[in-house]
């Protein structure tokens, strides 16, 4: 009898522990949020259109939910107090600052998707944008309450006044006033732990950086921002004729293709419109 009721404390005792152990070990889970299609020239990236399976790049964010809090990674390429989404995708027009036209394809918001999982753009506690260029920062006012990690180069490029390449300053003007953390190192650990790290690889623009994020099942990928813009730019060895810096994206490619090889990390090119499709998108998540 007093073996039996042992045995219960003791299956009591392990379930108690496991619980515990369950709650500090609450994996880290990726979420890939759509920001649809962008009509796009493959020769600014010098290839030729029959060099590339789609002339088309995907649009994408990311929410990053960690047991220590949740960071949005780059906010798409259209402010969604623009539109109202409907039943079918729409396609937006948009001039750019330089006069440029872009066409963009989208069925959902940012904020529709985001509050699908359970958020709001408030409950979120960390911005980051790969880069400021527009198609990255379309809905970043709307995490102006949020703490913005940012290079200090890529922040001057920024404010007072935008240095260069097509941007809607006025997408991102309320980072202007965010409480804000410059980023001084070439890689800056979010949450302390090595599972999410943004990463300095410059040159596309002067404080461009990338994402590592480490997932327990599905291994370590990397969110690109603009490294790469077409999957074909990495198997045919060609730069964007419009970066910042084209010598130092060269370089920065050949530093996270070792990085990528050390960690075995796959590698999200979040304009690879082919790729994209496959990936599961919000609600689910990778883990
Ligand atoms: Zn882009």
């Amino acid at each position: 009898m007093v073996r039996r009721a042992l045995l219960a404390l003791a299956v009591v005792a392990a379930t108690v522990f496991q619980s515990g152990v369950q709650a500090a070990e609450q994996p880290v889970r990726l979420y890939v949020l759509d920001g649809g299609v962008l009509e796009s020239d493959p020769g600014r990236y010098r290839l030729k259109p029959e060099e590339v399976e789609t002339t088309q790049l995907s649009i994408a964010s990311f929410l990053i939910v960690h047991p220590k809090g949740t960071l949005m990674w780059d906010t798409g390429a259209i402010s969604d107090e623009t539109w109202t989404p409907g039943r079918r995708a729409q396609a937006r027009h948009l001039v750019l600052s330089n006069n440029a036209d872009r066409y963009v394809t989208l069925a959902k918001s940012l904020t529709g998707q985001l509050k699908e999982i359970g958020y709001q753009p408030a409950d979120i506690n960390y911005l980051a944008l790969s880069h400021y260029h527009w198609d990255h920062v379309a809905n970043a006012n709307a995490f102006a309450k949020s703490t913005w990690l940012v290079r200090k180069v890529e922040r001057d490029a920024m404010f007072p006044q935008p240095t260069a390449e097509p941007p809607q300053p006025s997408n991102f003007a309320s980072l202007m006033n965010a409480k804000t953390t410059l980023i001084t190192t070439d890689d800056y650990d979010v949450f302390g732990d090595g599972t999410v790290v943004i990463k300095a690889s410059t040159g596309h623009t002067p404080g461009h950086s990338v994402l590592y994020v480490k997932l327990a099942k599905t291994g370590g990928v990397v969110l690109a921002g603009d490294l790469y813009h077409y999957p074909e730019e990495r198997t045919l060895n060609r730069l964007p004729i419009a970066d910042f810096d084209q010598a130092q994206t060269g370089r920065s490619r050949e530093v996270l293709d070792g990085f990528l090889k050390q960690t075995s990390s796959q590698l999200w090119i979040q304009h690879d419109l082919v790729a994209h499709r496959k990936l599961k998108k919000a609600p689910a998540y990778y883990d």
